[in-house]
């Protein structure tokens, strides 16, 4: 999410923070800023919506120079991609300026305290509310007003501040978010990550949470948020090139993006749970009537591809535990059909980018016909987030690989959410709804045991390459699973084709196909079909057809039947889905890589399918 820079030192400050902000380009954002302090003084400030570009052709027309100065790049979390929510964001007095990437949980209350306080906001975003807390406290001091300004913040930060009123320095500090310090000749470089200071300096230091900077030309000192005690830090040589850094030490953003699943799932539930409740509260909803929401007794779920197997998951979950009636739709089936829609009926888009051009025909549609419209989008401010009445963001981050597994994992956890949401104000107890919410927040370390298992799925891919048909199947939650799966092996292994079925249709068809050259994927966690799946197994293995497994740690019977077992370790039977797709996606992306195919961009394929 969103790229941050700063540059204190000899040279102009305005050469670095450009180049840093095309370098974090890749971050993925949708507006950009940056801040400069002049010679008198003063801070000047350009900002831009889009490209990198169109900010530099700003900054053309207005020249910034200074030597000191921080710049962002800015992945909308909270306010729509506009100039006006771009960062770097000031106080009331255009002293302070700030860069911030992350999300402040409780900025509602925060800003509605400090407008009572007399302070003016000029932007939607949540980032405002720090500079506007630093103003509060400051007195001469930047670090100190910073250091009091965190104090009452909660959520995910990395910032960097300036201000002219304590100039010659560059406030940083972090938590969650990642920043790293650059140490040059009489000049220090801030950024989100080091393949913006390639070429500058290969001396870095990795900032830690808690920790908060201050940096001048002359040197910088790293203090504890908490005790302000000094911490002193050694730096570490990076000798890699820009892309090797941009894919965080992996070969395919896919790879990367694959391992980012528990920090994707830790965001995504991010300040949305009230554990001792067993509730959830989804701002994005909140804004509706509630008795509006009540009120709903079907929901169609509206989505293409990957997201409508989210979508299936979220069929599964809100019908077992919130108890509504829900089906899902294909927006490219959905929009040419005569749906049955009444005010009761709401209808929810379910898309990565926010734009695609099935799904947004669709809820137009319904949107005419009455119904209310939900989205749950990734991208602020798209096209679905804008034209539906209300819905949840993901908070995934940014995806670069065409083939979406940050976005499938992050819609699986706002469906389970959303499932305690509408289930509290039904019919789920208060004991179920801790129960659920407990097991949502130990997903993130569950992913990371999931992924320990890369090395095996390496070795199966290899094993596996060579066969050109495979059969995915699982039952209940994990039937949209094998759909997944399926379609992931033939978008990113291109070579290869694969189908996925509900385990119960086996026998009604794709059996027929099952022989020994025949691999099939069987999604088998110890669940309440597991004893069905079962049978399946049998059925495959009485034709000599493969079994390759994803099963619940511990169980060992399933070696009499499959010929090799990945497993998953436990959680509640309506999560297990975010756990089994990750070595499904695993499968697909070594398989791809052992077939040569380009795994980041396969052919054919677009990231944002904005056509019909
Ligand atoms: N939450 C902030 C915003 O929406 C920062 C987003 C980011 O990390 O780019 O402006």
């Amino acid at each position: 999410m969103c790229g941050i820079a700063g540059y204190i030192g000899k040279n102009e400050a305005s050469e670095f923070l450009m180049d840093a902000l095309k370098r974090l380009e890749y971050r993925g954002y949708d507006s950009a800023g940056v801040a400069v302090l002049d010679k008198n003084g003063e801070i000047n400030c350009v900002k831009s919506v889009g490209k990198i570009n169109a900010l530099e052709k700003k900054l053309k027309e207005k020249n910034l120079s200074g030597r000191s100065g921080i710049a962002h790049t800015r992945w909308a979390t909270h306010g729509h991609p506009s100039e006006k929510n771009a960062h770097p964001h000031c106080d009331c007095e255009g002293d302070i300026y700030i860069a911030h990437n992350g999300i402040i949980e409780n900025y509602k209350a925060l800003k509605s305290k400090l407008i009572q306080a007399g302070h003016k906001f000029k932007s939607e975003t949540d980032t405002e509310v720090i500079t506007h807390l630093i103003e509060s406290h400051f007195q001469g001091n930047l670090e100190q007003a910073v250091l009091n300004a965190l104090k009452h913040t909660e959520g995910a930060y990395a910032i960097a501040v300036i201000s002219k009123n304590d100039p010659g320095k560059i406030i940083i500090a972090k938590k969650s978010s990642p920043l790293i310090i650059g140490i040059g000749e009489n000049e220090y470089f801030i950024a989100s990550d080091p393949s913006a200071t390639v070429g500058y300096t290969d001396k870095v230091i990795y900032l830690d949470d808690g920790e908060l900077g201050i940096i001048t030309k002359d040197g910088y000192k790293i203090i504890s948020i908490i005790d302000s005690n000094e911490i002193h830090k050694d730096h570490c040589k990076v000798d890699l090139d820009v892309s090797e850094v941009q894919k965080g030490g992996y070969d395919h953003f896919l790879l990367k993006e694959i391992f980012e699943g528990p920090e994707v799932v830790k965001n995504s539930i991010r300040g949305r749970i009230i554990p001792d409740e067993g509730l959830v509260k989804l701002g994005g909803l909140d804004v509706l009537d509630q008795k509006k929401l009540r009120n709903i007794n079907r929901i169609i779920i509206i989505a293409c591809g990957t997201a409508s197997y989210a979508g299936l998951v979220g069929e599964y979950m809100l019908e077992e535990y919130a108890g509504i009636p829900v089906e899902v739709e294909l927006g490219s089936e959905f929009r040419y059909r005569k749906p049955i829609i009444d005010e009761r009926t709401a209808v929810m888009a379910v898309s990565q980018s926010g734009e695609t051009a099935d799904t947004l025909a669709s809820l137009l549609e319904a949107k005419r016909k009455g119904a209310l419209t939900l989205g749950i989008v990734n991208v602020v401010g798209s096209a679905i987030a804008r034209e539906t009445d209300a819905g949840v963001y993901n908070h995934a981050g940014s995806e670069i690989s065409v083939a979406s597994t940050k976005a499938f994992i992050s819609q699986m956890t706002v469906f389970a959410l959303l499932t305690v949401y509408f289930g509290r104000t039904r019919n789920m107890s208060l004991t179920m709804g801790k129960r659920i919410t407990e097991e949502i927040q130990k997903i993130p370390s569950l992913i990371e045991k999931v992924l320990e298992s890369d090395g095996q799925i390496k070795i199966l891919a290899k094993k596996y390459s060579g066969y050109k048909n495979f059969l995915f199947l699982g039952r209940k939650y994990n039937y949209p699973i094998a759909k997944e799966g399926a379609l992931k092996l033939k978008e990113i292994a291109y070579y290869i084709h694969a189908e996925g079925y509900a385990g119960g249709e086996m026998k009604h068809g794709p059996i027929a196909m099952i022989d020994e050259n025949f691999p099939c994927f069987f999604i088998v966690p110890n669940d309440s079909v597991y004893e069905k799946m079962w049978s399946n197994m049998e059925e495959v293995k009485a034709r000599n057809g493969k079994i390759i497994a994803i099963a619940t740690e511990g169980n060992e019977d399933i070696k009499d039947l499959a010929d090799d077992v990945i497993y998953v370790p436990k959680t509640l039977e309506m999560l297990t889905p975010i756990l089994t797709a990750i070595p499904l996606h695993l499968f697909a992306a070594y398989v791809g890589i052992e077939l040569g195919c380009d795994i980041d961009q396969p052919r054919n394929l677009a990231k944002s399918v904005t056509v019909e």
